[in-house]
């Protein structure tokens, strides 16, 4: 649901995605999580497991990725590592400072991991991962004590696409295998 919010620094309006259940506020804009949504597809379309990142600075895109663990036989791979990369290539820093990132699915212990060592200011995801997330799910972030950077957190904006396109391409291995 798109709604139109006049933001709390007295910004004119701004169009916001109302995320339930802990979405109180921040920017975000859609065409981000909706270009990491393609980035999923593309994984998708490359036998991958459908996950896409877009990394954004100052309302420009520097990094786009999709998971690419079976290409690269890396389980390193994960679209959130790839673009966190990319971004750091992209303007020569170590640190992701002031950036946001969208990803389509709740962030694992590892990209976790990447965001906070990158300093990564806010991360919108759309899908929860109940297995593997690190944000709120296997792992609740805000609540381990003494790390020395807490991104923000978004979620919800474009769960139900990320979610059956995740579906999706699993109902689909399942098929294969037992088509073998
Ligand atoms: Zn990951």
């Amino acid at each position: 649901m798109d709604i139109t919010w006049s933001g709390p620094e007295g910004s004119s309006h701004t169009t916001l995605y109302l995320c339930v259940p802990f979405f109180i506020g921040g920017k975000m804009n859609i065409k981000y999580m909706e270009m990491a949504f393609e980035e999923a597809k593309k994984a998708f379309n490359e036998d991958e497991v459908p996950i896409g990142c877009v990394i954004v600075k100052d309302d420009q895109v520097i990094a786009k990725a999709h998971n690419l663990k079976e290409h690269r036989k890396l389980s390193l791979a994960h679209a959130e590592i790839l673009a966190i990369k990319e971004a750091c290539e992209q303007i020569n820093l170590k640190y992701l400072v002031d950036c946001d990132l969208y990803v389509t699915l709740e962030p694992c212990m590892m990209c976790m991991g990447a965001i906070i060592q990158s300093r990564i200011k806010n991360v919108y995801y759309a899908a929860n991962d109940l297995k593997g997330g690190a944000a709120t799910s296997v792992i609740k972030i805000k609540e381990v004590p003494n790390i020395n950077h807490y991104p923000q957190l978004y979620q919800g904006m474009m769960q139900e696409e990320s979610q059956a396109l995740l579906k999706k391409f699993f109902k689909g291995k399942r098929k294969q295998k037992n088509e073998i």
